[in-house]
């Protein structure tokens, strides 16, 4: 098997844009930094990671016969939200737990951003008071069983999209999406800073990657940001989804634990709360670029990014691709941040 040979339901633009961040580069002063942008890959309700994740997920609903999405996240979960918007855009209902992964005092934290396009897009949404944990969960496995006895056939989505079969290959494919922009760009991106808490979406790209080397491709870094402070669970997570989505897409050699680099240095010691380094990194990153991170994700992977230049633990001459996965919404509910 190769990653062409699964279906893919088409929800993205295209390939997601690839563009230079010069003025974040001239402020740090070393690396080349360059961002691949998922937060606006796809017409869906703002896309995300999860969007191109569910391309492979909602091929395998559609074929077969499923009629509801059920999946879980936390209150501000970009993931439900790109499950509710992939259901509505596919002709499918959703049905979506979520949890208070994060204690978070704004008022209107469960009103706003991705909850409120969750329920603009139809969902049924139920808040489940449960704190965060990547695992299955039984209100959600009573949430498949409410769909069955309703009559309909619920579709199985775990948290992130990630612990499932095909989780990881959304981004295995965008692996060798890069690599093709790589050829037209002539550029070689030889780090990639990605930020991790379910786990497949580094987990796809080590995949894929492994499968380009094997391809004879150059070999290159991968690091994972971890956001989710649970840093053990998301590494055996991401090892085990790197090592299932390289075998679905017949790379020879098994992936072991020295394939996955995960840094703990940036989660700000629990998920969904930013810390000061996470707060000056959006700061660095919309004050340069214009470019929006978010609190829970992309600000944390920005910080490791800003901080492991700084240091030069990612040396001065290397060429850097920052994956920006998405997660904008969310910052309505995080205003007292920034009023
Ligand atoms: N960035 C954003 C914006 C997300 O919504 C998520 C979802 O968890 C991640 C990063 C982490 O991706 P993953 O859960 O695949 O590790």
């Amino acid at each position: 098997m190769s990653i062409a040979s699964f279906t893919r339901y088409p929800l993205l633009f295209g390939p997601s844009p690839v563009h230079r961040l010069d003025r974040l580069t001239r402020h740090l002063g070393g690396a080349a930094i360059w961002a691949k942008r998922e937060d606006c890959n796809s017409g869906i309700a703002y896309g995300g990671n999860k969007t191109r994740k569910l391309e492979y997920l909602v091929a395998d609903a559609v074929a077969g016969g499923y009629d509801t999405l059920v999946s879980i996240g936390g209150v501000q979960s970009n993931h439900t939200r790109q499950v509710a918007a992939v259901a509505a855009h596919a002709g499918l209902t959703s049905v979506l737990v979520q949890e208070s992964w994060v204690d978070w005092p704004d008022p209107v934290y469960d009103k706003v951003g991705n909850i409120l396009i969750s329920r603009l897009a139809g969902a049924d949404v139920r808040l489940v008071r449960a704190g965060f944990d990547i695992g299955f969960r039984r209100s959600w496995e009573q949430a498949l069983r409410d769909v069955t006895d309703a009559g309909g056939k619920p579709y199985a989505i775990p948290a992130g999209a990630s612990d499932h079969r095909l989780g990881g290959l959304g981004f295995a494919n965008w692996a060798y999406e890069l690599a093709e922009q790589e050829r037209q760009l002539d550029v070689f991106f030889d780090t990639i800073v990605v930020c991790s808490v379910t786990g497949s979406t580094q987990a796809g790209m080590v995949a894929g990657f492994a499968a380009l080397a094997e391809a004879g491709g150059r070999p290159r870094r991968v690091l994972g940001i971890d956001a989710s402070a649970t840093v053990a669970r998301t590494r055996e997570q991401v090892t085990r989804i790197a090592q299932r989505t390289a075998e679905l897409i017949g790379v020879r050699r098994p992936l072991g634990d020295d394939d996955v680099e995960l840094d703990e240095r940036y989660h700000g010691g629990v998920y969904g709360v930013p810390d000061d380094a996470t707060l000056n990194a959006m700061r660095l990153a919309a004050r340069t670029e214009g470019m929006v991170t978010d609190p829970v994700y992309e600000g944390k992977s920005m910080a490791g990014l800003i901080d492991l230049v700084t240091r030069g633990e990612i040396p001065r001459d290397a060429t850097v691709l920052y994956a920006h996965l998405g997660g904008q919404p969310a910052l309505n509910g995080y205003s007292a941040l920034f009023s």
